[in-house]
């Protein structure tokens, strides 16, 4: 019969794990429950014509070049640096916080010596943390700290997490980046591009082969079980001895049976006007008024000419409940979620040709291209692990 590896889940962990074993030699069944394959990477066109990214703007940007280049074979790329303002004290300014965000909010000698305090203290085009103006032994640049904590992160973060700032874990506020400069670019990566014809083509191109069939409106564990007596997964009710490569929920998986794993999710809403476009950047940020916390206008993105239609997506955190119609976006991580799921990967510890890849699986936030680089390592690990027959 060969060997034949199951994938759950086509997002990009699950579906570079689909090619890479196809490409080696493998048949593989992949499943996704939602009508589409690309995950959370899914784009679509509008009746107005423009692609938008279903479940928040998708952003590629690395410094993992071997990345670039395994994608690269599936779509050509365009470069696209992002660019994303906030608004603050009804001013449009960048962000991260800049240069440029400091001469916009303070009055020109202020931003002056401000400036050169800080390229006095810090590398010039540098980016540095919150954190390490807030605790600056120089006055101007702790109460800067201050104000950028104030004005940027407390209430984005708040309604983000859906917890008063002063609880979120101190790790985060090292997260928030200052530019000691100009650069008004969003991420520092060397390399930063978007799929020409969108995600959902990239990843169409990827399951385009010969062994690996694609059952799509499929929820993989009404046919793959875990059963604990043998240590093996079921296929249809029948042992199933090959990989079987999960990108889903690890509790689901589990029947939840320790407890449900706490996510944060969103409500993204479209909306359409007759426009060439509806702000300057592709995403504003708003920290402090409004219930959502920022909106993307695709265009800006996709690069697409189409005049007088333009579509934007507001999104509103919200929290998420299993079972229920919202997506598990940003794993919450506490101590207490942490440990958790470390029982959960003991159960799975008792299914030696299981393999866990992904945001959901490894509860843990990863960027596209830690979420593709952990693919390959997986991919490697299977094939050292044993001879599948
Ligand atoms: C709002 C938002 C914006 C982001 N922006 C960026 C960005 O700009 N740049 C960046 O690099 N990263 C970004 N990310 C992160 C990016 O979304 C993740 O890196 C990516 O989704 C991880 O892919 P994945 O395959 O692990 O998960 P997913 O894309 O979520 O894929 C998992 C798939 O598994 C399927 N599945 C689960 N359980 C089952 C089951 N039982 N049966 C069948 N199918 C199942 C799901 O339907 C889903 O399609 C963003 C994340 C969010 C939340």
């Amino acid at each position: 019969m060969g060997k034949h590896a199951i994938v759950v889940g086509l997002g990009f962990a699950g579906t570079v794990l689909a090619r890479l074993l196809a490409d080696s030699g493998f048949t593989v069944t992949a499943f996704d429950r939602r009508p589409n394959v690309a995950g959370n990477m899914f784009e679509y066109e509008r009746s107005n014509g423009v692609r938008v990214h279903m479940y928040g703007p998708h952003i590629f940007h690395t410094d993992r070049k071997y990345v670039y280049e395994y994608l690269s074979r599936f779509s050509a790329f365009y470069p696209y640096s992002h660019r994303v303002l906030g608004q603050i004290d009804g001013k449009l300014v960048p962000i991260p916080f800049n240069f440029t965000s400091i001469e916009k909010l303070f009055p020109q000698n202020q931003a002056e010596k401000l400036k050169s305090e800080l390229l006095e203290h810090f590398d010039p085009d540098s980016r540095v943390f919150v954190s390490d103006l807030l605790r600056h032994p120089v006055a101007e640049i702790s109460a800067l700290g201050q104000y950028i904590f104030e004005k940027v992160f407390r209430n984005y973060s708040a309604k983000q997490w859906g917890v008063p700032a002063d609880s979120l874990d101190a790790s985060v506020l090292r997260r928030v980046p200052v530019i000691i400069g100009k650069d008004d670019r969003y991420f520092p990566d060397s390399i930063q591009m978007m799929p020409i014809f969108g995600y959902t083509e990239l990843f169409e191109n990827m399951l385009r082969h010969p062994s690996i069939s694609v059952h799509l409106n499929s929820d993989a564990l009404k046919r793959v079980r875990p059963h604990a007596p043998s240590g093996k997964f079921l296929l249809d009710g029948v042992p199933f001895d090959g990989p079987v490569c999960f990108t889903g929920s690890i509790d689901e998986l589990f029947d939840y049976a320790l407890g449900a794993l706490p996510y944060r999710s969103l409500e993204l809403c479209l909306e359409d006007y007759p426009v060439d476009y509806y702000q300057n950047a592709t995403v504003v940020n708003y920290p402090n008024e409004e219930n959502f916390t920022r909106i993307t206008e695709f265009k800006h993105m996709t690069l697409q000419d189409i005049p007088n239609a333009t579509t934007i997506m507001k999104e509103y955190p919200i929290a998420f409940h299993p079972g229920g119609r919202m997506v598990p976006f940003y794993p919450i991580q506490t101590d207490e979620n942490r440990s958790l799921y470390s029982d959960y990967l003991s159960l799975c510890g008792k299914y030696d040709r299981l393999y866990l890849c992904g945001r959901l699986a490894e509860y843990r936030y990863l960027n596209m291209d830690a979420v593709v680089d952990s693919a390959l390592q997986v991919f490697e690990k299977i094939i050292r692990d044993r001879d599948y027959e």
